[in-house]
């Protein structure tokens, strides 16, 4: 069979469609690390932990915040189903700021001992999901 040239991206959320689109290329937040896709794939399944995504299109790339789902990858075909997601340009920088500030607070209240380890892990994933929503933002600025 001969090997696809591109990729069809569906990235969607339980609220919206994030890219529908033909992809050169991605490139996602695997729970086992990052996974590199190029057409032609190997069939398979991946869990995503919170992470950045990016995708190239011919020379331009675009980035993304995923915050846990699946992706199932085929050949020709990548559908991508997130629990949470943004593209960069729709990131909104002074909320994650704001989201970042809040989870720090959290996390020196745990390190005085007033609060439940399971305190201590939603404010470190949301610690996590505020950098990365800012790292991704960043590149939208610097189209990187
Ligand atoms: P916040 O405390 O600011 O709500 P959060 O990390 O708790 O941040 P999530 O639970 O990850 O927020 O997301 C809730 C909804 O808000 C999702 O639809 C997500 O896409 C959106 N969202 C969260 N933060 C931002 C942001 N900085 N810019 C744009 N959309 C965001």
């Amino acid at each position: 069979m001969a090997i696809p040239s591109t990729l069809r991206l569906e990235f969607v959320t339980p609220e919206r469609e994030i890219v529908h689109d033909d992809v050169d290329e991605l490139q996602l937040p695997g729970e086992e690390g990052f996974l590199g896709i190029l057409p032609g794939h190997t069939p398979m399944l991946v869990g995503l932990k919170v992470g950045a995504m990016w995708y190239r299109k011919g020379a331009e790339k675009f980035h993304g915040f995923v915050g846990f789902g699946f992706a199932e990858v085929l050949p020709d075909r990548v559908t991508i189903l997130a629990r949470i997601a943004e593209n960069a340009d729709d990131i909104d920088h002074d909320r994650a700021e704001a989201a970042k500030r809040r989870a720090e607070e959290r996390l020196a209240e745990v390190a005085r001992g007033r609060v439940s380890e399971m305190d201590y892990e939603r404010a470190r994933i949301a610690l996590l999901r505020a950098i990365t929503r800012l790292q991704v933002s960043r590149h939208a600025r610097t189209r990187s």
